[in-house]
């Protein structure tokens, strides 16, 4: 690792793990190796080494290749040295082992203000990651975001079971939803748009009482059933995929997210203010229904 690298990110200085000694302690050897293999086939062949390149446009971006490769007859390239064997477990600081990998755990950070996305890292696992793998693999992220000048406001996560398991191992309840690293806070957060498939989901197969009055997909059955046949449609983009989403389309957000939106609600409330007809067949799903159309 270059000095440059060692002052920026003191974190990332500090990682090692068996290949990369072992790739430190052999990689001149590995190269003088490739350039004997590469050097006869090609033309005007040359292996050069060089330092740290920081993106110009995205200055947090920054890579040390072993060497860079040029040649005539196929142009420029970077060439990275490793004696590993890709495909088994590898958790990165916390070490490898023997098992072949099945899941990748992906870090990746993303701008709240600004729209940029960067994947920052990955393990590998066989089997799902357990919480108390994931624990320090989080803390290191955090605390590499940091050190790269970024302020970490806030985790987001599915709802799986280990991601669960985390959130409570971090300490995470309902009642302070934020864990700290290093003494300052992170807010912890689960993914919305899960949040919303888990609503519809929900209310696909239960009805909810809130407040005495009773919340059910009956109702949005059927203001779609009165609503979908009419030259003029208060609700235009509902279809029968979102009333009635089989297995594969409930995995769709965006269906989740119509369905549930603003203006469904007020196709519901028009038939509410204006058709008196049809609210004499809706009222029968029960009589304190709260979408009920009268
Ligand atoms: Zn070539």
């Amino acid at each position: 690792m270059s000095l440059h690298m060692k002052i920026c990110y003191p974190e990332l200085s500090k990682f090692k793990s068996q290949p990369t000694q072992w790739g430190c302690k052999h990689e001149q050897k590995g190269l003088s190796a490739y350039n004997a293999l590469q050097e006869e086939k090609h033309k005007a062949w040359e292996l050069q080494a060089c330092g740290l390149f920081i993106d110009k446009e995205h200055g947090f971006l920054a890579a040390t290749p072993d060497s860079l490769v040029t040649c005539s007859c196929c142009g420029n390239g970077v060439v990275e040295v490793k004696d590993i064997i890709e495909g088994f477990e590898d958790m990165g600081g916390l070490g490898r082992t023997g098992r072949v990998t099945t899941q990748a755990l992906v870090f990746m950070a993303r701008g709240l203000t600004n729209r940029w996305k960067l994947p920052i890292g990955y393990t590998l696992h066989s089997g799902p990651a357990s919480a108390r793998v994931m624990e320090p693999l989080l803390m290191s992220a955090v605390r590499q975001l940091r050190n790269a000048g970024l302020t970490v406001v806030s985790t987001v996560c599915d709802m799986g079971k280990p991601n669960q398991e985390l959130y409570r191992l971090l300490g995470v309840t309902e009642t302070s939803p934020q864990f700290d690293v290093d003494g300052t806070p992170v807010m912890a957060l689960h993914n919305v748009p899960h949040i919303f498939k888990c609503v519809r989901n929900g209310l696909l197969k239960h009805d909810v009482e809130v407040d005495g009055e009773t919340l059910s997909w009956s109702h949005i059955k059927a203001f779609y059933n009165a609503d979908k046949d009419r030259p003029i449609r208060t609700a235009p983009k509902l279809g029968p995929e979102h009333v009635q989403p089989d297995a594969f389309k409930k995995m769709s957000v965006r269906l989740a997210a119509q369905i549930m939106s603003a203006s469904t609600s007020a196709g519901m409330r028009i038939y509410q203010s204006f058709d008196r007809a049809l609210s004499a067949r809706l009222t029968s799903h029960g009589k304190n229904a709260r979408l009920s159309f009268y």
